[in-house]
């Protein structure tokens, strides 16, 4: 009888270790496409401004006698470098993001901060288009981890926010504590996405409009690093967007000091 029953539980173990494995194999095997994809989606990213700088390259030794279309390839040639260093930054800046597991808590990051500091950033832009840009942070709210990623988490949404803006639209950004954690919410009133298109703007390389999003200069990334900077801080990323009424993006990152914590330490102190 015993016999029997080491049998049973052999075949049993035998199952659940076969299902392991199976679960195992799956998961490298959805590992292994997503890397095939994004390097598949890099190549192609890249191969069209590296194909346009050298025409341009070509056209501007054609044009040395013509001084107005020396200056016009010129100029594009500067565009398409840009944008071929744009893209570089965000797959390394990504790629980095994705090599970290999580984040090592090392320095206290003060979020009013933060957000003034990505909202700095997008100024020259705002004004650029005409875009008003209001911004209420003072939460005296702290997080560990990395500043000068969760500064570039804020202005991708900011920037964004301007650039899916209509011209003279109205951008808002504000930070919030709720609980222990801190929210910081960027809404604009520009062009949206519907519920198909919301899905997927978390993937890296999507774009609702390949051609709309390409003359803002976009590479389809600026959401990925979001998500992943906001996970490897231990928080989330959430969206709400209706076509045509606007779009709000809210990081969600827990506290390590709340305002009530350090106004309670300073009475103690004294
Ligand atoms: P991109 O560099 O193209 O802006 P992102 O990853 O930042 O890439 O965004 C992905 C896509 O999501 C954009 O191309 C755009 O279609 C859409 N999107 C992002 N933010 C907004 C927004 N605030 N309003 C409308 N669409 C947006």
């Amino acid at each position: 009888e015993s016999t029997v029953r080491l049998r049973v539980l052999v075949a049993r173990l035998g199952t659940r270790f076969v299902m392991l494995l199976a679960e195992d194999r799956t998961e490298a095997h959805r590992l292994d496409e997503v890397r095939r994809d994004f390097v598949a989606n890099i190549s192609h990213e890249l191969k069209t401004p590296i194909a346009s700088v050298s025409l341009l390259a070509e056209a501007l030794d054609q044009a040395a006698d013509e001084p107005e279309r020396v200056r016009r390839f010129a100029g594009r040639l500067s565009v398409e470098a840009n944008r071929l260093a744009h893209i570089t930054s965000e797959v390394i800046e990504l790629s980095r993001l994705q090599a970290r597991d999580a984040l090592r808590p090392d320095e206290l990051v003060d979020i009013d901060d933060v957000v003034a500091a990505a909202v700095d950033q997008n100024r020259v832009v705002a004004t650029a288009k005409g875009v008003d840009v209001a911004m209420r942070a003072s939460t005296k709210a702290t997080v560990y981890g990395d500043r000068a990623l969760m500064i570039v988490a804020v202005h991708n949404l900011v920037a964004n926010a301007i650039a899916y803006s209509n011209e003279g639209g109205r951008v808002g950004i504000g930070a919030n504590v709720v609980g222990d954690t801190v929210e910081i919410a960027v809404t604009d009133q520009g062009i949206g996405m519907d519920a198909e298109e919301l899905e997927r703007v978390f993937e890296r390389f999507y774009r609702v409009d390949q051609a709309r999003s390409r003359n803002t200069g976009g590479s389809g990334l600026g959401l990925s690093i979001v998500k992943h900077t906001v996970q490897n801080h231990g928080g989330d990323v959430r969206v709400w967007s209706q076509p045509g009424r606007g779009s709000t993006f809210m990081i969600r990152l827990p506290i390590a000091e709340t305002p009530a914590d350090a106004a309670s330490a300073e009475t103690v102190e004294h």
